[in-house]
């Protein structure tokens, strides 16, 4: 999916992890894209990034019995990896390597952009009239961030079971359970799925800081009610997380990672590290150089927005 809210200037990314275990709560900034939700969750000007995970967006839900709630046609991204995940409905995938796939609840799309893709995703047309999902970005580390692009699509993802409910492993490890999905850097992220009246206590590796979404339900958090499309920043050094649900079952995200320990600059869909390349990829762009085409789109590719050309401060 595209940065579908794009801001002119570059935003600087500083990786300002807290060493030992808190709790920054930052509701999620709200847009309504002819009438599709889209609550930001990353980046935000109190917290940037949570190891490398540098944007969270959850959309929906939505019910709709005509037309496509999200149709993003061609763009370009470069320096991350995207990662779609759906709660209901479907979200189809097509790129430039001419790779298609669609993600439906429990399958993981994740597209590692390197130096340079493009890609489409619009609502599947096989879905039963709902939408909710979330979109989420990982920066590539320097040393990996020049990688051949790559699309992976992972269907049966290991789960975690705990006592009051599981733990699916979308990307990296918990609790000794391993996804099979392609990764840069030490990180985890996990759709936690509490039963009724359960209580889960999910193991966390203290080296990683870590931050909690609640996507469905209810739960609470160490005793403290959570509130749906919130980001719970929980810091470095935490060896568990002990969620608590009510009367209905709950599923929440958990991110990770190790601290990134590196400034990124993002624009548009773009991870980048100077303004030089942030200039050059969009240029290529719109030259129609580096990224190809989007074969299987019925339809006219995104032009980048305006870039305001200002510099930008070092960190
Ligand atoms: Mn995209």
């Amino acid at each position: 999916m595209s940065n579908l809210t794009p801001t002119t200037e570059v935003e600087m990314c500083v990786s300002e992890p807290t060493v030992k275990p808190t709790l920054q709560v930052l509701p999620g900034r709200l847009t309504d894209l002819g009438g599709l939700p889209i609550r930001r969750l990353l980046p935000r000007s109190q917290r940037r990034t949570v190891g490398p995970w540098c944007f969270l967006d959850s959309y929906g839900p939505v019910n709709f019995s005509s037309g496509k709630p999200m149709d993003v046609p061609p763009h370009p991204h470069i320096g991350l990896q995207t990662v779609s995940w759906l709660l209901e409905g479907g979200l189809h995938h097509m790129d430039s390597l001419g790779l298609e796939g669609t993600a439906d609840p429990g399958t993981l799309n994740l597209m590692t952009a390197g130096r340079g893709i493009a890609h489409a995703e619009e609502t599947s047309t096989e879905n039963g009239g709902h939408l909710r999902g979330v979109q989420l970005w990982v920066a590539l580390p320097d040393a990996a961030r020049e990688t051949m692009p790559a699309f992976e699509q992972h269907r049966s993802l290991p789960v975690l079971e705990l006592e009051g409910g599981g733990a699916t492993l979308i990307m990296g490890r918990l609790g000794g359970v391993r996804s099979p999905a392609r990764t840069f850097s030490p990180l985890v992220a996990a759709e936690v799925a509490g039963t009724a009246y359960g209580r889960l206590a999910l193991p966390l590796n203290p080296e990683y800081e870590h931050a909690l979404v609640l996507l469905q339900g209810a739960c609470r958090l160490d005793g403290q009610p959570l509130s749906i499309d919130t980001l719970y920043y929980l810091g470095c050094g935490r060896r568990d997380l002990v969620l608590s649900c009510e009367r209905e079952p709950a599923r929440a995200l958990v991110l990770g990672g190790a601290p990134f320990g590196e400034t990124v600059l993002m624009w548009w869909n773009f991870v980048a590290r100077t303004m030089e390349e942030i200039v050059a990829a969009r240029e290529d762009w719109e030259a129609g150089r580096r990224f190809g085409a989007v074969g299987a789109y019925k339809g006219q590719p995104l032009h980048a927005p305006p870039l305001v050309d200002r510099p930008v401060p070092r960190p």
